[in-house]
């Protein structure tokens, strides 16, 4: 790692009882590992935990974010939250564009787009979650699909606001259970491409982190490569031992 700042943030997704999501943020508060170098953390928990959770980590350095924002500011949208409410809680960043909800909730890429924008204009930074399928992948077209969703998710963004972007490369064939971590010569050629991306829309200093299938077998590999600013976990960080653990492996 070197050196430099390197991001690690977990989702929680949909799991987590109240006491469970309290007993994770406890752990957190209590053991933020910043004597590991300069880390920047944060966990994403479920809407109901967001207040909790923030809440229990506000004043640490740990950041709370929310899996999803409406594209809507505000009215009859049943179901939505808004990222005025989001922001409200104290969050400070959103996840937007994660495969399981362009899969389970059919978004588009300028659903994204709004989403991403709704989400800075309450001057939290954005998760943005890109990836390919198997399929894509196997026809040659992941570079063109990944920075394809990138500049489209860009669509409604200020200057002013670019720079609170942060990019997870997500492919969808290395997340969750059963499949198998990207490689680092899968990893380094789509970061590149991306980070050329979004230099070119301005970007000053990219922040581009892989997700999935990290675990403490190949957490180290992953944070020595300068084209990895940072690493989003799912399963491997659901305990608080697993969390800082990856963090004091990395
Ligand atoms: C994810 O789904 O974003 C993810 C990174 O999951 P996992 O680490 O469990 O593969």
């Amino acid at each position: 790692m070197s050196g430099r700042e390197f991001w690690i943030g977990t989702s929680w997704k949909m799991t987590k009882s109240v006491a469970e999501a309290e007993r994770f943020a406890a752990a957190l508060a209590a053991g933020w590992p910043g004597h590991h170098g300069p880390l920047r953390l944060f966990v994403i928990p479920p809407y109901p935990h967001l207040n909790r959770v923030a809440g229990a980590l506000r004043g640490s350095p740990v950041l709370v974010g929310a899996q999803d924002t409406s594209p809507w500011p505000d009215g009859a949208h049943t179901g939505d939250v808004s990222a005025a409410m989001i922001a409200e809680t104290g969050a400070a960043l959103v996840e937007i564009g994660h495969a399981e909800r362009r899969r389970d909730h059919h978004e588009t890429d300028d659903l994204v787009a709004a989403k991403v924008a709704a989400a800075l204009e309450h001057g939290m930074r954005v998760v943005l979650c890109v990836g390919e399928s198997q399929v894509i992948r196997d026809e040659g077209r992941a570079l063109e699909h990944v920075t394809g969703q990138v500049r489209a998710a860009f669509a409604l963004v200020r200057p002013e606001e670019r720079d609170r972007v942060l990019v997870a490369y997500e492919p969808v064939w290395a997340i969750g259970e059963g499949s198998r971590a990207a490689t680092l010569p899968e990893v380094e050629p789509v970061h590149a491409a991306v980070r050329a991306v979004l230099k070119d829309l301005g970007q000053a200093d990219p922040v581009i982190l892989y997700g999935g299938s990290v675990n403490p077998g190949n957490v180290d590999e992953l944070a020595r490569s300068a084209e990895v600013d940072g690493l989003f976990v799912g399963r491997a960080a659901w305990d608080p031992d697993g969390f800082l653990g990856l963090c004091a492996a990395a």
